[in-house]
């Protein structure tokens, strides 16, 4: 019994436990936490049944076999993460071993003396390719535990979903078959004994950042630090205050009423089902705030699980945005366009639109901005280059360099939302032909001034030295 429902565990290569493993071996890539970690339950079960240690590991990819489009403001929230992370696993009695290699090399190398090799679950194609790699190239029994989402993507559909709409009734039918609390077993081998020696401390996660070859030009930031107890902290801050008013103040960018919880879901530092439990357990905000944010936690975070899953070139213009779209937006190629702005105007904010330009600080300062000011952001950047293609490579490459919840399923699939995925035809627009069109009046739900001195404090204090 490990209290992980049973649709979460898939046997990826079906082969006998080896009698003479060491340990029972866990790969920690995407659920980078300690706690409630479904992954982690089931290695814990399995040793304690065999009679066995737990050992984590982590392939930590640098220089030339870096992990696509990471940078030092990713790794550096990754990498405090995982030094909590290792804590966490040390005091359950847990082994956990780190090496620059990629995660399936290592999972490969250390397999060859675990009993049972246990894997989390990711949905990107580089995710799909490992765990390929790592069944081709070893022996081992291989089990699969998905932890990520609230509903295990294969469960909730079987199929690329059309919208939200349709995905919704589907997720509502198996949403309390995987919303429970996650008991946390006793280890009852110690790994201890077995003296692995991890090739990196990584007690000291600013020492191991500075040692590594990676892309420097988008620096750390100081108002996210990594962390599972951090994710929590925030968690219960939100949850204790702005939460209360989430139904009605979510779309208000200025006034702080969303979690900032992508950052902590993009590194796994933090399960969805335990957010989504807390929510509904908040002792302030009432219904319509909780289903408001369930909504965005479980249907909108998962209907972008679903178009990785089943979408293969979800990073691809032509494969992402859907045919209607991409019909609407050829016709309108030729329409002259007002304003063309570089990259460089926009990574630097040079545009006529001073609330974009604030967006776009705070995207490029402190690696986040508000979901509302993203689809102005978003639709904006279409509006301002040369082609939908262009703007489509320009947004994703954007997004993905300077937001710490970059390079995540739901930065494709919202980038793509922009171009009409998941979406309807509208009126039809200059430029946007049927597509849906943002216009400045956007700026008027909310007090856009207000937003601009939060965003100034927030890029001044990342330039403060020593205010960590
Ligand atoms: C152009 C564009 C680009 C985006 N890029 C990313 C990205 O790179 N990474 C990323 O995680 N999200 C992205 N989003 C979705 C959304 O804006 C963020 O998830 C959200 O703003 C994160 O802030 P929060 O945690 O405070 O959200 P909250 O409002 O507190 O919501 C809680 C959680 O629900 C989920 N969620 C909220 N809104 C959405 C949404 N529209 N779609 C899917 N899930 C959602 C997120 O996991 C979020 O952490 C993008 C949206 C747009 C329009």
């Amino acid at each position: 019994m490990t209290g992980v429902e049973d649709g979460r565990i898939k046997v990826l290569a079906d082969r006998p436990a080896a009698e003479k493993g060491a340990y029972v071996l866990y790969l920690l890539q995407q659920a980078n936490r300690s706690g409630f970690n479904p992954a982690l339950e089931v290695a814990v079960a399995q040793a304690n049944r065999l009679g066995l240690p737990v050992v984590a590991c982590f392939g930590l990819l640098d220089g030339s076999n870096g992990f696509p489009e990471a940078n030092a403001r990713h790794y550096a929230f990754l990498l405090q993460g995982l030094s909590e992370a290792a804590a966490g696993l040390k005091k359950r009695g847990i082994g956990f071993v780190m090496r620059k290699c990629s995660p399936a090399e290592l999972a490969v190398e250390l397999s060859k003396k675990a009993a049972i090799l246990v894997l989390d679950r990711g949905y990107l194609t580089i995710q799909k390719r490992w765990y390929r790699e790592i069944v081709d190239r070893t022996d081992v029994r291989i089990v699969q535990v998905e932890g990520d989402v609230v509903v295990p993507v294969e469960i909730a559909s079987d199929h690329h979903e059309h919208a939200a709409r349709t995905l919704r009734p589907k997720i509502g039918r198996q949403i309390e078959a995987f919303l429970h609390p996650l008991p946390q077993a006793k280890v009852k081998h110690s790994a201890e004994s077995l003296r692995l020696k991890s090739e990196i401390d990584i007690s000291d996660p600013d020492a191991v950042l500075a040692g590594m070859d990676l892309d420097r030009s988008v620096p750390p930031v100081k108002r996210f630090r990594g962390g599972e107890g951090e994710a929590w902290r925030r968690l219960q801050a939100y949850l204790d205050g702005p939460f209360a008013d989430y139904g009605t103040n979510r779309g208000r960018p200025e006034a702080g009423a969303a979690s900032h919880m992508s950052p902590y879901l993009h590194f796994g530092q933090i399960s969805p089902a335990e957010i989504a439990l807390a929510v509904r357990a908040a002792k302030q905000g009432g219904e319509e705030d909780k289903a408001a944010y369930v909504e965005e936690v479980v249907v909108r975070r998962e209907l972008a699980m679903n178009h990785v899953f089943f979408r293969e070139g979800y990073d691809r213009y032509e494969d992402a945005v859907p045919e209607w779209a991409r019909k609407a937006l050829e016709t309108h190629a030729k329409d002259k366009r007002p304003h063309l702005y570089s990259d460089e105007e926009l990574v630097q904010g040079r545009t006529h639109d001073r609330y974009w330009n604030a967006a776009m600080a705070e995207m490029r300062e402190t690696g986040f901005m508000h979901n509302h000011l993203r689809m102005y952001w978003g639709k904006k950047i279409l509006e301002w280059s040369h082609s939908p293609e262009e703007g489509f490579d320009r947004t994703l490459r954007l997004n993905n360099r300077y937001f710490l919840d970059g390079r995540d399923p739901n930065s494709f699939t919202n980038v793509a939302w922009v171009y009409g995925l998941h979406d309807r035809p509208w009126a039809r627009r200059p430029i946007f032909g049927t597509v849906r069109y943002q216009s400045e009046n956007t700026l008027k739900k909310f007090d856009k001034d207000a937003y601009v001195k939060t965003v100034e404090a927030l890029c001044a204090a990342e330039k403060e030295t020593g205010a960590e």
